[in-house]
C-alpha cells in the first residue's frame, strides 16, 4: 500500500450480503475485484438464503 494514504482513502465495497459498506483490507490486496462479500460470514449467508 502506498504510504501517506489516509485510512478514509481506502476503496470500499457495499456488501451483498449484509448490505453494508466495507472498507479495503489488506488480505483483500490480491481479490479487491472480486470481493462481494465483507466476511466469509456474509459469504456464506448468500449461498444458503432463499
Ligand atoms: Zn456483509
Amino acid at each position: 500500500m502506498p504510504h501517506g494514504v489516509k485510512k478514509s482513502d481506502l476503496p470500499q465495497k457495499t456488501c451483498q450480503g449484509c448490505g453494508l459498506p466495507f472498507t479495503w483490507r489488506k488480505k483483500w490486496e490480491k481479490v479487491w475485484a472480486e470481493v462481494r462479500y465483507c466476511s466469509d460470514r456474509c459469504r456464506r449467508a448468500k449461498k444458503s438464503a432463499r
